[in-house]
């Protein structure tokens, strides 16, 4: 099998110079995905490099060169929707539909935003007495999960070119073939040398010397809490700017006067989307006490909707998780949950029979906030049922939590229940189900994260603000 180059410097493909390839499998069936050469230290030092030799010229040229770039990558992926669809669906688990509409369309979303964005976005503000110019921070390094391979990418780089920066991306290994296909198209794309540059490798070692790097003037990165309170420790002792996404728990209110069913139904997919693989997924229900056992019966009848299989059929909903570890992982935690004396709904800690990382959907109810489940992430198909007896202790248990990503509150009073999101402390709030928007901010509050990304205010994050006077 070809061994594909981990490594894009300068506007070259490189072999990774690190001692042996890493292989890949395909999470629906465990069958050889492909490999990569990961880059060494060496590698990352000399992309850091290329970046900064690109940094003069590429942050003076005019923005149409910049946003142009950005339309003429979003129509190279477009072109090769099947193949990435296929790829992050291999890599990841997603099902195949959401695989086209969400890993390679909200991707195309994001790039094209984006664009639009920097086409209206006032460079110079004039004030009395002094101008604010916008200026690029310089060289940026983005580090990034496996959960949504192409997006996690764009969402950086998108407003990193179109602010004027120069990039080095650092993809999680996971989905390092994503990320190398990606670089396909930029590469076709002929954006100058060193602008955009590739390390595909391990975090510890070429994310870790990437942050250090002294011609790196910005590290953002995405991924667990973990990893970005390291990478954030790293990239601040020299004084670099830091964006971090990290991870949520992120709670669904249920208020009183809720379209009940409909309530159920969307709160139940929204945490299974992408098998649960998704920082912003709604895991924890909060529900009045009153309708709790309506809710359990819902929910009972919704999740024989939750069809487990092969990722690839039409008409699956969940697939199987990233990796072997990560279903172990997943596992372990629906054992903790029966351990900690939660109410097994449906599912349970079985594997499924066959090959592929699966875990079945599952769900707890009469789940308190302070158990493992309803506090950390999980990151895979399991949902918990937090009873409460007053809507004042909803919003307490939703705000009682380490993360502040994102959130959602269903009621049938609009204006009610948009009060009630003004309670909640994370960075995003759904209202009866409320759309995602690729240009809206997107970021977390407490340890969800410290910045933006998307949209008009994803692109600030990539300027520095100089006050001339006079
Ligand atoms: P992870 O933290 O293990 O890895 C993320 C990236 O960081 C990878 O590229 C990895 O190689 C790199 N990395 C790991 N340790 C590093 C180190 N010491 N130095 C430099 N780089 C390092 O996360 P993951 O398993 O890939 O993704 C799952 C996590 O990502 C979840 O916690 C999820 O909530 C979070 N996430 C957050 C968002 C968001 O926007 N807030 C989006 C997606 C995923």
């Amino acid at each position: 099998m070809t061994i594909r180059d981990g490594v894009y410097i300068a506007g070259e493909w490189l072999p990774g110079a690190d001692e042996s390839a890493i292989e890949l499998y395909s999470s629906g069936d465990e069958s050889v995905l492909g490999s990569f050469s990961p880059a060494s230290v060496s590698q990352a030092g000399q992309a850091a490099r290329a970046a900064a030799l690109a940094f003069p010229v590429w942050s003076t040229t005019n923005r149409e060169v910049r946003t142009q770039a950005l339309r003429a990558i979003a129509d190279g992926i477009e072109a090769r929707t099947d193949e990435f669809a296929a790829l992050a669906t291999h890599e990841v688990g997603t099902t195949i539909g959401i695989s086209k509409a969400v890993q390679v369309g909200l991707a195309l979303n994001v790039l094209r935003t984006t664009a639009d964005a920097m086409d209206a976005l006032e460079v110079a503000e004039e004030h009395e007495g002094f101008t604010v110019v916008r200026e690029p921070v310089g060289v940026v390094v983005a580090i990034t999960p496996w959960n949504f391979p192409l997006h996690q990418i764009v969402a950086k780089i998108a407003p990193a070119i179109a602010a004027g920066c120069t990039v080095i991306v650092k993809p999680a290994e996971l989905s390092s073939l994503s990320a190398i296909a990606l670089f396909e198209v930029i590469h076709e794309v002929g954006l100058p040398a060193g602008v955009v540059n590739l390390i595909c490798g391990s975090g510890p070692i070429v994310g870790e010397a990437l942050a250090a790097h002294p011609d790196v003037d910005m590290v953002s990165f995405t991924g667990s809490t973990r990893a970005g309170a390291r990478v954030g420790e790293i990239a601040i002792k020299d004084i670099k700017k830091v964006a971090l996404e990290l991870g949520g728990k992120s709670a669904t209110i249920i208020l009183e006067d809720a379209a009940l069913e409909k309530a159920v139904s969307v709160s139940l997919s929204a945490a299974f989307t992408n098998n649960g693989q998704m920082c912003s997924a709604l895991t924890r229900l909060i529900v009045l006490r009153s309708q709790l056992e309506k809710v359990e019966e819902l929910l009972s009848a919704a999740i024989v909707k939750q069809v487990i299989g092969d990722p690839f059929e039409n008409g699956i909903r969940v697939g199987p998780m990233v990796s072997a570890h990560q279903r172990d992982v997943v596992i372990g935690y629906i054992e903790k949950g029966i351990a900690e004396g939660a109410t097994l709904l449906a599912g349970g800690p079985e594997r499924p029979a066959g090959k592929g990382y699966f875990v079945q959907p599952t769900i707890f109810t009469n789940v308190r906030n302070d158990m493992v489940i309803a506090r950390e992430e999980i990151f895979g198909p399991v949902l918990v049922v937090i009873p409460v007896d007053t809507e004042e202790e909803a919003i307490d248990v939703a705000n009682d939590s380490d993360y502040g990503l994102s959130g959602a509150v269903w009621g049938a009073d609009r204006e009610h229940a948009v009060a009630v999101a003004g309670k909640i402390r994370t960075g995003q709030v759904a209202i009866n189900g409320g759309a995602f928007y690729a240009d809206a901010p997107f970021g977390g509050y407490k340890k969800s994260g410290i910045g933006r990304e998307l949209g008009s205010h994803g692109l600030e994050e990539f300027f520095e603000y100089k006050a001339i006077r006079f």
